[in-house]
């Protein structure tokens, strides 16, 4: 199981945040933030003030190619550094990943172990 595909990498970057950088924590917050204050100048303003939306370079740069980019390389990075440490809820049965941690049916070959 050593090729990424896209339901390993939502997994990863859904459930293994404990494996994010600290830019990438604050390149979704920002995001999220963004996203939330919408056109809004005056939100947007006082997010940058806050703290909520960052000014870093570096991080501002984890979402130069988009969000749907920056989901994927992040996920990449976690299964390429720590790869043996990350607790995946496999399926027992095809070892594909299954939908969240707590999951005990697979969505891919339907086999369940509750
Ligand atoms: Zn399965």
């Amino acid at each position: 199981m050593n090729d990424m595909y896209p339901e390993l990498e939502d997994y990863i970057f859904n459930y293994c945040s404990s494996f994010w950088t600290p830019e990438e924590g604050k390149a979704w917050k920002t995001y999220n933030v963004q996203v939330n204050a919408g056109s809004s100048e005056s939100v947007r303003n006082r997010a940058v003030e806050m703290g909520w939306i960052s000014q870093d370079p570096a991080v501002l740069a984890l979402l130069a190619d988009g969000y749907p980019a920056f989901r994927s390389n992040v996920a990449r990075r976690i299964w390429t550094e720590h790869r043996d440490e990350l607790e995946l809820n496999y399926c027992s049965s095809c070892r594909k990943i299954a939908r969240t941690p707590l999951a005990k049916q697979c969505r891919f070959c339907g086999h369940d172990w509750h």
